[in-house]
Parts: C-alpha cells; sequence; structure tokens
C-alpha cells in the first residue's frame, strides 16, 4: 500500500500548498493595511515636528530656551529667511526693470510715430503741391467760341470754322 499512502501524503501536501498561497495572499493586504497606518502615523509626526519646531523657535528667539543646537539651527533658519528676502529683492528688480524697459519702449514707438506722421504729412503736402502745379496748365482754360452756323466749339481766334466753313467776322 505504499502507493495509496504516496497519493495521500501528495494529496496532503498539494492542499497545504494551496493553504500557503492563500494566507500568503491575506498576509500581503494585512502587511498593506499596516503599512498605511504606518505611512498616517509618520504623517502625523511630520505636523507634530513642524509644531514643535515652530513653537520652540519661538521660544528661542524670545529667551525663554537657552540651547546652543536649537540657537544654531534658527540662525541657520534667519539665515535662509534672508537669503529668501534678498532673492525676492531681486525678483522685484528684474521686475521693475522689465516694467521700466516696456515703458521706454512704449514712448520710443510712441516717439516715432509722431516722426512719420509728420513726414507722412509733409509728403502729402508736397504731392499736393506737385499735383497743383502737374494740373495748373490743364486747368487754365484755352478760350473758345462756338460757330454760330454749325454749334461746334472753335478756338477763339479762328478765322473759319474748322468743321463748316463758317467765317468769322
Ligand atoms: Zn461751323
Amino acid at each position: 500500500m505504499a502507493l495509496k499512502d504516496f497519493i495521500n501524503q501528495f494529496t496532503q501536501d498539494v492542499k497545504e500548498v494551496a493553504k500557503s498561497v492563500t494566507d500568503k495572499a491575506s498576509d500581503t493586504i494585512e502587511i498593506t493595511k499596516l503599512s498605511a497606518k504606518i505611512s498616517s502615523e509618520e504623517a502625523t509626526i511630520a505636523g507634530l515636528l513642524k509644531e514643535l519646531g515652530s513653537a520652540v523657535l519661538a521660544k528661542v528667539e524670545s529667551g525663554e530656551i537657552k540651547d546652543e543646537v536649537a540657537e544654531d539651527l534658527v540662525n541657520k533658519i534667519n539665515n535662509s529667511k534672508n537669503l529668501i528676502s534678498v532673492l525676492e529683492g531681486k525678483i522685484q528688480e528684474i521686475k521693475d526693470n522689465a516694467a521700466a524697459k516696456a515703458e521706454e519702449a512704449k514712448e520710443a514707438v510712441e516717439e516715432k510715430a509722431e516722426d512719420v506722421k509728420e513726414a507722412v504729412e509733409d509728403k502729402v503736402e508736397d504731392v499736393k503741391e506737385a499735383v497743383a502745379d502737374a494740373v495748373e496748365p490743364v486747368v487754365e482754360e484755352k478760350a473758345t467760341k462756338v460757330c454760330p452756323l454749325c454749334g461746334v466749339e472753335v478756338e477763339a481766334d479762328a478765322k473759319v470754322c474748322p468743321v463748316c466753313g463758317y467765317e468769322f467776322e
């Protein structure tokens, strides 16, 4: 009956492996839950440390706490705060410069626009004069008279009508 024993043992082994797999899955879920709780507590500690830091900072600055390590950390914090002020000042300087440059550019453009407007007005005046000069000879009307016979318009000094041959007196 060695084979039957073997099969029984094998079946038992398979069952145990299956149970072990199931246990592993539920272990993983449990570990995940516990890890989440640990993370939550760590976040709580971080928040409290921040509060503790602010409280200690105030007491060190007021002289209520005299401690070399705390004083050194407060000095480092103040150095960083001063550096932040300097950096913010630089940002403001850049913004102010940019605003001033924009204003300068705007004024330059306005000045240029005024120059262009004046130049165009001068040019328009020149063109008007040139047109007036060119048109003047045309505008100068030639004296004419109307032939009493055929009614055509002929030059004032014409002796004979070029159309009908009428002789002017
Ligand atoms: Zn005529």
